[in-house]
This record gives C-alpha cells, sequence and structure tokens, in this order.
C-alpha cells in the first residue's frame, strides 16, 4: 500500500498528480495537469488525456482511451477499449472548437468497447453493456446498452439485477435478489425502461 508503480514503458507527464497505491502499467500516457486518484489501476495502453479527473479505486482497463473533458469519480470501472468523445461537431480544421464535459459518478461500470458520446453525465452505480453508444445521460443504477444504448433495467451496487417490489408515490421500491440491498428508484427513471427489448435465443 502506499507505493505508487509505474511501469518503466509508461509516459507520466511531471505535472500530472499521481495518488499513492496507483498501479500504471506497460505503455500507458498520462498528460498533462491529468489528476489519478489513489489505489486506481490503469492497464496497458491506457490513454489518460490532459486535465483529465480520475477519483479514487478506479479500473481503466487495456487501451481505454479518457480525452481532455472527462472526469471519472471514485469507484468507476472503465473497460478495455472503451473510449470517450470531447467534440460534438468535430472537424479537422476547425479553429474554435470548445471541450464539452463528460462526468462518470462513483461506482459506475461502462463495459468492453462503449463509447461515451460528450456532455453526458453516467450516473452512480449506472452499468453500460458491452459494445455500446452511450447517447443519453443514464440516472443512476440504470443498465443500458445497445446503440444507441438504452435503459434496459437497473442493478444494484453489486451489478446484479433489481427487481421490482412495490411502486409507491414518487419512486418504485426495489429489490437485489443476490445481496438483498433495496432502492428507491425514480418512477421517471423505472418509466424509461425500454419496452421492446429482444433476447438471444
Ligand atoms: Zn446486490
Amino acid at each position: 500500500m502506499g507505493k505508487v508503480l509505474i511501469h518503466p514503458t509508461a509516459i507520466v507527464d511531471k505535472t500530472a498528480k499521481i495518488g499513492e497505491g496507483t498501479k500504471i502499467w506497460h505503455f500507458v500516457y498520462v498528460r498533462e495537469h491529468a489528476k489519478v486518484g489513489k489505489n486506481c489501476v490503469l492497464g496497458h495502453a491506457v490513454y489518460v488525456d490532459r486535465n483529465v479527473k480520475i477519483g479514487n479505486r478506479v479500473k481503466l482497463e487495456n487501451r481505454a482511451n479518457l480525452y481532455d473533458g472527462v472526469t471519472i469519480e471514485d469507484d468507476v470501472f472503465v473497460g478495455p477499449h472503451v473510449t470517450f468523445t470531447n467534440d460534438l461537431c468535430p472537424r479537422s480544421f476547425s479553429a474554435d472548437w470548445k471541450i464539452v464535459p463528460t462526468l462518470v459518478k462513483k461506482g459506475a461500470s461502462i463495459g468492453a468497447g462503449s463509447v461515451v458520446v460528450c456532455g453526458l453525465t453516467l450516473g452512480e452505480y449506472a452499468m453500460v453493456g458491452a459494445g455500446s453508444v452511450v447517447t443519453c445521460n443514464v440516472p443512476p443504477h440504470a443498465l443500458v446498452f445497445g446503440n444507441p444504448a438504452r435503459i434496459r433495467r437497473f442493478v444494484c451496487v453489486c451489478g446484479r439485477n433489481l427487481v421490482e417490489e412495490k411502486k409507491q408515490a414518487k419512486s418504485v421500491l426495489m429489490t437485489c435478489m443476490s445481496c438483498g440491498r433495496k432502492f428507491g428508484i425514480p418512477r421517471g427513471d423505472f418509466e424509461k425502461i425500454w419496452k421492446e427489448e429482444r433476447v438471444c435465443p
């Protein structure tokens, strides 16, 4: 505990701040003024652009790309090859482009190969299924997947499905069948569950 591990092949700019206990593996690039919290793991060839802020206990899997404007809170999982964007109207020749920020809140997970379009907030303990393209804000505890990613159900802190127990005035009481935790999901979020889900045979 405490010691920062930076593999000799990684490049960490001298203006970047790295919290204690963090491990930075082969060929990672952490750029100017980026901030990485404590006890994080940055896997092979992760790219952390300038000014990116990363909380504590965050896992960035191999080749995740985090561009300027991205903020990642504590306990977030970013799967391999996940890419964030930071420009809503990209042109190679535009002279006045603005960085559009993205926020990933505590405990959220983003599955392998997903793309998160900029300007969005992914709520606490939200989960993005592998290969998704996220184009809308994701409410806390929502599981979204697909292209465009749609809300499919709600999940627990432990990552397992929440089951509806009863509807209340402003929320739906949901229970985790795995660990028994209960959550009040706002009805406005619950009603956004995509109805025409097709499941694999
Ligand atoms: Zn649970």
